[in-house]
């Protein structure tokens, strides 16, 4: 498990005269086995600061790390391995193989990342997602908490040290959504992963250990442990 960190970071987005300042000298501390929400209205630069924590894009200026290690200073090649092998993505879509059952889509991708995995902790995911005898079945005959669920195991799989989740909980009901966050709130609490997700909904939010509010390409504020002020 790993901190991430961005330091200093801009993101402007060109397109022949016009440019976007889509983050203004963001520096934020992502620590590690915590549940890190990321709100803000729409356009404030959330995806952007996501996607360049996570190695998906570049900054105009400043530093990212993940753990210790600075992305400006890896080669392409050494960026994807580094994706491929230390981050686990969580999207809005599930994006789970229709033919495999729910326990192969969460264990296949682990076991042909070439990485050995380790049997005790894919064991200990598979008991922590709670999904019991609907392992068996296809993605199709699965709620939709239950598919974003297989996706979170699936991400967990893998060992990352960190997670990136984009809405996880933006295209389901109440309790499905529940479901998700009892889910994330167990892989944080009880596995010491590191999770950060970017989300639109308080109630997801108020799941976090910290929530960090962006607008216009800043931080205007930080606010921890929600559950306890209430706030929300
Ligand atoms: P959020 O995720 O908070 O909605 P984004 O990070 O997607 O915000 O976008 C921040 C700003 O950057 C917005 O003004 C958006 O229009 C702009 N932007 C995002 N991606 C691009 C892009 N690929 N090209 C140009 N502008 C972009
Ligand atoms: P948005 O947040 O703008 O709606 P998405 O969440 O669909 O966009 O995707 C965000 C970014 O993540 C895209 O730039 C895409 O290339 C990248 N991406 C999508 N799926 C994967 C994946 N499985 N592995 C790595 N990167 C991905």
């Amino acid at each position: 498990t790993a901190t991430a960190r961005a330091e200093r970071a801009s993101k402007i987005y060109r397109s022949g005269e016009a440019a976007v300042k889509a983050l203004d000298d963001v520096t934020i501390d992502i620590p590690a086995g915590r549940l890190t929400a990321i709100m803000g209205p729409s356009g404030a630069g959330k995806s952007t600061l996501m996607h360049c924590l996570a190695g998906l894009d570049t900054l105009t200026s400043g530093k990212v790390f993940i753990g210790d290690v600075e992305l400006g200073s890896l080669s392409d090649s050494q960026l994807t391995l580094l994706r491929r092998e230390r981050i686990g993505f969580i999207f809005q879509a599930f994006n789970l193989l229709p033919t495999l059952s729910a326990l192969e889509n969460i264990v296949l991708p682990a076991a042909l990342s070439g990485r050995k995995p380790d049997q005790g902790w894919l064991d200990t995911v598979v008991e922590t997602v709670r999904l019991g005898d609907r392992l068996s079945h296809r993605p199709s005959e699965l709620s939709g908490g239950q598919q974003q669920r297989v996706a979170v195991a699936r991400a967990l799989a893998s060992k990352p040290q960190i997670i990136f989740a984009d809405e996880p909980t933006g295209n389901l009901d109440s309790r499905s959504s529940g479901e998700v966050l009892g889910f994330l709130r167990r892989a944080v609490t009880e596995l010491e992963q590191t999770i950060v997700m970017v989300t639109h909904d308080p109630v997801a939010a108020g799941h976090a250990d910290t929530i960090v509010f962006l607008a216009d390409g800043r931080i205007v504020d930080t606010m921890d442990d929600p559950t306890a002020q209430k706030v929300l």
